[in-house]
This record gives structure tokens, C-alpha cells and sequence, in this order.
């Protein structure tokens, strides 16, 4: 029996990713109120938090000082825009602390509400900059399989998962996909991380000789597979990947929608594995998901092009409504502050051992064929056969069984394809809340494999 809010929400509510055949059965999940790592059902259950929402909220969920921040800037000024040369004091200061933490040579900042709109922003900007420079054909995005970059209609191009794509009329031509860099699936029996990430950086380079290095404009990926399964690339993949992109002037744009802000222990997921990236996109943790925010860096050379085509065009044609909204950049600039005061990043760095040795653990348990992460992310993959990695039949929906059991045990946590299931906790977690954490998911493994034995 459905209570009434659960009702009214299946009468009502078309829900993001949801399978919503099952949902009219099962009914949503109605969480109330959240404090420090939990939130709490309307039966007032309490839930460790295990996802940070979706990846996203690294301080939280009762953060007062991002509250008042927010209130503040409302009973001050709730909207102005950037349109036409308008501007507002969060907005500037914000670009000038997001140009300060940039691990990348940045001369502007171009806000976004979201991290699909900071990607998709990527690829026009891509197109725009190539018309600029002459190169008219140079517009072909490589993205990868299992790469998640959102769901617009560019966004949804990269992304490299099948329900993105099926019955969506998506990929748009010209965008492509090479091989995830997942080590576990992708190797050959006894290759080596360095091995297989040269193998991924010749695929990479047979693709943009066979399309013609004149039409690739720009390489896509997160340093940190999020979606795709929380899969962390082999060692040396970027070094021999950015050797072939520099090698014919490909783009590379990392998104760290999900790695930004303290995720891999470091500011951006790039510095902690050697990415270089021309370009990044952020969202999520930049206001701790308290208020929607995302963006671009801009370095010089892109700038310099742009500036000249509204010389030529007469104005930059961009933007949204709310791109920078005035109340979402004053708490993020709070929840930057917090960041750099509290030393939460650091903080993420120091317990990370402990978090994956936890999760490292979960390997030994029978039904699980991988586990790992890097910082404070992290996935395993349940398989019928750890000898051979053979998996259950997709329909048996194994992960999402596990993650069925977890909620029952207090713990959200995310199925993901493949039968992979997520954990990516809010970075403010103790580490007494770590081991319960991971006491809950190994409850949820054992559950799983009773059901399914
Ligand atoms: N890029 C990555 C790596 C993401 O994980 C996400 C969302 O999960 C996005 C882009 C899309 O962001 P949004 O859902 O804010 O549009």
C-alpha cells in the first residue's frame, strides 16, 4: 500500500531516471530532512547518505552557513543576469576565486545552471572557436563509452550509456566513442595498467586518423568515471592519451562535474591523476548542491577568438537565464570559504585511506569481482563468476537489488550499468560514519547473495 504522498507523486510526478513502469508498483522514496552525512524519510528513518545525493552534496545537508549565505544574497538582490553587460558582486568574485583554483590556464569564467549545460557549452564553444580560427570541418567531439556528461542534446551525445541513446535519436552525427578506460573489463589477461592505457591511447589515435585529424575538434572525459560506473582509469592513461591529442591539436575538456571540488582529495580530479585539460567543466560540489551552478574555464587563446567574433557577429550568443545566478554564486563562494577553512579537502585526502581500505575489502565477499576507488569514490561490480567475470543476466537487476537491501540497512548508495553500485559520500563524513557505511553495504551483499543463491 502506497501512503498518500507516495500516491499523489505517482499520480503527479515524472521522475528523471526511473524505470516508471516499476515506479507506479514501488513509489518513491520520500526523504524529509537531512543533518551532517543522513537524511530522513517521512517516517523519520535515518539514511547515511552514501551518494551525496548525486555525487553532490560534499558538505552535507545541514550546513547553516551555506543557508545564510544564501538568504542573505535573497533579501539583498535574488536576480539580477550577465546578459548585456550587467553584473552583480558574487558573480565577479566568484569568477576571480574559481580563476585562482583553476589547475589549468583560465582568463574567464562562463556560468551555467548545470553540469549538462556547462558540457554542452563545451561543444558549442568548440564548434564557435574552430569557425573563428577558419577551421570549418575541425567540429568532431570523441567522447567514450560509459562516459557520463548529462543528458541535453550535445551532453547526451557524449554520454557513452545505452539509455541515453536508444529510442532517442541520439548521438547526433559527428560525435564519437572510444573505449572506457576500465582496466578490470577492458585488459587482456595479464596486461599491465601502463599496457592498456597505451593500447586505449593507439585506439584513441587510429580514430582521429581514420576520421581525418582536420575534422576532431575536442576530446571528452571525466578524470573519474561517475555514472559509468565510478571507475577510476589505468595508471599513465592521460599522459599517453593528451600525447595523442596534443599530437593533432585536439581539444581536451575534462568534466569534473563530479571530481571538482575535493572529490579525489584534491581541488580537481586532474591534478590527483596527471590530466592537463584545456578546458574544464564544474558543478555539483562548487555550492555543495545546495543552490544549481556549473561552468566553464575559458583559457586565453579561446577568449581572444571569442571577442573576435562579436567583433564580427556583433555579440557572444549564449547564456541562460540563470547563468550565474546571484544566490547560487554567493554560497558557493561560502561553501569555497568552508572548503579552504575547514580544510575539507584535505580533510577527504586523509580519510580516503581508511574509505578504501573499507571499500577495497568488499572485494573478498563472493558476489563481488571489483572493488576500488580513488579519494572518496568509489564502485564495485557483482558477478555470478569472480574466475571468469561472468555477470547475471541484466534482467535479474542484481545492483539494483543490493542497493534495494541497502536502503533497508539505513544506507543509499547507486545501481549503476553493468551491475556496478556506487558509493561517493558527502566529504564532511567521520570516520566512525565510514565503517557504518561499509558495515551496511557488506549487510546489503550478504543480503543479495541469500536472494540470489
Ligand atoms: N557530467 C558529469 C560527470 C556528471 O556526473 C553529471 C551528472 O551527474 C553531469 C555532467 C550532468 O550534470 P547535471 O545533471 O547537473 O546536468
Amino acid at each position: 500500500m502506497l501512503s498518500n504522498l507516495a500516491t499523489r507523486d505517482v499520480e503527479t510526478v515524472l521522475h528523471p531516471y526511473t524505470n516508471l513502469s516499476t515506479h507506479r508498483q514501488i513509489g518513491p522514496l520520500v526523504l524529509e530532512r537531512g543533518e551532517g552525512v543522513h537524511v530522513y524519510d517521512t517516517e523519520g528513518r535515518p539514511y547515511i547518505e552514501g551518494m551525496s545525493g548525486l555525487w553532490c552534496t560534499a558538505l552535507g545537508y545541514s550546513n547553516a552557513e551555506l543557508v545564510e549565505a544564501a538568504r542573505a544574497q535573497m533579501a539583498r538582490l535574488p536576480f539580477t543576469h550577465l546578459f548585456s553587460g550587467r553584473s552583480h558582486d558574487p558573480g565577479i568574485e566568484l569568477a576571480e576565486t574559481l580563476k585562482e583554483l583553476m589547475p589549468v590556464p583560465t582568463s574567464k569564467i562562463f556560468f551555467t545552471s548545470s553540469g549538462s549545460e556547462a558540457n554542452d557549452t563545451q561543444v558549442k564553444l568548440t564548434w564557435y572557436y574552430n569557425n573563428a580560427l577558419g577551421r570549418r570541418n575541425k567540429k568532431k567531439i570523441i567522447a567514450r563509452q560509459k562516459g557520463y556528461h548529462g543528458v541535453t542534446v550535445a551532453s547526451a551525445s557524449m554520454t557513452g550509456l545505452a539509455a541515453n541513446h536508444a529510442d532517442w535519436d541520439l548521438p547526433l552525427p559527428g560525435f564519437l566513442h572510444v573505449s572506457a578506460a576500465h582496466h578490470y573489463r577492458g585488459a587482456e589477461p595479464g596486461e599491465s595498467e601502463e599496457a592498456y592505457s597505451a593500447r586505449l591511447a593507439a585506439e584513441l589515435e587510429e580514430t582521429i586518423l581514420r576520421e581525418g585529424p582536420d575534422t576532431v575538434a575536442a576530446f571528452i572525459a571525466e578524470p573519474v568515471m561517475g555514472a559509468g560506473g565510478a571507475i577510476v582509469p589505468p595508471r599513465g592513461y592521460f599522459s599517453a592519451i593528451q600525447a595523442v591529442l596534443a599530437k593533432y591539436e585536439v581539444r581536451f575538456i575534462a568534466d569534473e562535474v563530479i571530481c571538482g571540488f575535493g572529490r579525489l582529495g584534491t581541488w580537481f580530479g586532474s591534478e590527483a591523476l596527471g590530466a592537463r585539460p584545456d578546458s574544464i567543466s564544474f558543478a555539483k560540489a562548487l555550492t555543495s548542491a545546495y543552490m544549481p551552478l556549473g561552468g566553464v574555464s575559458i583559457d586565453e587563446p579561446l577568449y581572444e577568438a571569442l571577442v573576435g567574433q562579436s567583433e564580427k557577429i556583433g555579440t557572444f550568443g549564449h547564456g541562460t537565464t540563470y547563468s550565474g545566478h546571484p544566490v547560487a554564486a554567493a554560497v558557493a563562494l561560502k561553501a569555497i570559504e568552508i572548503y579552504r577553512r575547514d580544510r575539507i579537502i584535505e580533510g577527504a585526502a586523509e580519510k580516503a585511506p581508511q574509505f578504501q581500505r573499507r571499500l577495497s575489502a568488499l572485494a573478498g565477499h563472493d558476489l563481488v569481482g571489483e572493488a576500488g576507488g580513488i579519494g572518496l569514490i568509489g564502485g564495485l561490480e557483482i558477478v555470478a563468476d569472480k574466475a571468469t567475470k561472468r555477470q547475471y543476466d541484466p534482467k535479474t537487476g542484481v545492483a539494483a537489488r543490493c542497493v534495494a537491501f541497502a536502503q533497508g540497512e539505513g544506507l543509499i548508495v547507486r545501481a549503476l550499468a553493468g551491475d556496478r553500485v556506487a558509493v561517493c559520500p558527502p566529504l564532511i563524513i567521520a570516520p566512525d560514519e565510514i565503517d557504518a557505511l561499509f558495515d551496511r553495504l557488506g549487510r546489503a551483499l550478504d543480503r543479495t547473495r541469500d536472494w540470489i543463491r
